[in-house]
């Protein structure tokens, strides 16, 4: 499945390159395959380890941004930007999912919600052609629920053994 989606993305590049009269640079083709072989959301640093481990391609760290940003204008790649950190995901075959991000800890799940789906889809936009979405729900994820909670017990067993030692 991903291989046929990683040679239609790959004709896009080649297409824009060749429109473009720009190089047909290996570099670029190698991120775009490294980009579409993670499953979910990368980081700058994510991507630079693939490359140079398993691709045995190291590359630069300008050449990676310039390349991402360009990958990004293609509508190849999204970038996201939780809390402190910046990842991106491909999203040739994905651009349309939610995001639940935990505001304690940061951590990120994706969701997908058909009901989401249908109220985009049917949303009335002005001069403009929807080709997807991206939407962040925030809140507390169980495990940081159940911190709190954990938390509140024990300041109140303080709060009860207070009066007694008095
Ligand atoms: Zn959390
Ligand atoms: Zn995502």
């Amino acid at each position: 499945m991903r291989e046929n989606v990683k040679a239609t993305v790959k004709n896009i590049l080649t297409g824009y390159l060749e429109l473009n009269q720009h190089r047909k640079t290996p570099e670029r083709f190698t991120i775009l395959d490294a980009v579409y072989s993670f499953s979910g959301h990368f980081s700058l640093e994510e991507l630079s380890d693939k490359l140079s481990i398993e691709y045995n391609f190291p590359v630069s760290r300008a050449t990676l941004y310039n390349t991402l940003r360009l990958f990004v204008e293609l509508r190849l790649v999204v970038r996201h930007r939780f809390q402190s950190t910046t990842k991106y995901e491909a999203c040739y075959d994905n651009n349309s999912h939610c995001h639940q991000i935990c505001t304690m800890c940061g951590k990120v799940t994706e969701v997908k919600s058909p009901q989401v789906n249908e109220a985009i889809e049917s949303m009335p936009t002005r001069r403009f052609r929807k080709d997807g979405f991206t939407l962040y729900v925030y809140g507390i994820c169980s495990s940081c629920q159940a911190k709190l909670r954990r938390r509140a017990e024990t300041k109140n067993k303080k709060n009860i053994q207070k009066p007694n030692k008095k």
